[in-house]
């Protein structure tokens, strides 16, 4: 296995300031690995904690796809991905796609911050 685990950060709209507050509280565990996310989540993200966030395209424009090539390429070990549970997306398609390549791939994909605390803290990793 990689020495330096990569973690993808994907936040929906309404999630981002969650995610935010998320990284912000996490910003010591999360400097231990590499970290990329979709477009506007890797921004907001990297100027809310001065991390570095490598972008993809954002989420709607095929974001959440390239993250799920990652993970078909064994690229990301895991995903934090806070989506919205209360607003349809226009890229459902594409976030079902990536959930369910997660679990092909048997990758750990955490869908809300309770979720995430218990990955990033778990001494599996
Ligand atoms: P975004 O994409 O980070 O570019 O906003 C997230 C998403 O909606 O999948």
């Amino acid at each position: 296995m990689k020495e330096i685990k990569t973690v993808a950060l994907i936040a929906h709209d309404n999630k981002k300031p969650e995610m935010i507050e998320w990284a912000r509280k996490n910003k010591e565990i999360l400097k231990k690995y590499s970290l990329c996310g979709t477009g506007t989540t890797s921004k907001r993200v990297a100027e809310a904690t001065g991390l570095e966030v490598k972008g993809y395209l954002s989420g709607p424009l095929g974001g959440d796809q390239q993250i799920g090539a990652l993970v078909a390429e064994g690229k990301v070990d895991i995903v934090v991905f806070f989506c919205d549970p209360l607003q349809a997306q226009p890229h459902d398609p594409d976030v079902k796609a990536l959930l369910r390549i997660a679990n092909v791939y048997n990758v750990p994909i955490a869908t809300n911050p309770a979720t995430a605390d218990m990955v990033i803290t778990s001494t599996l990793l």
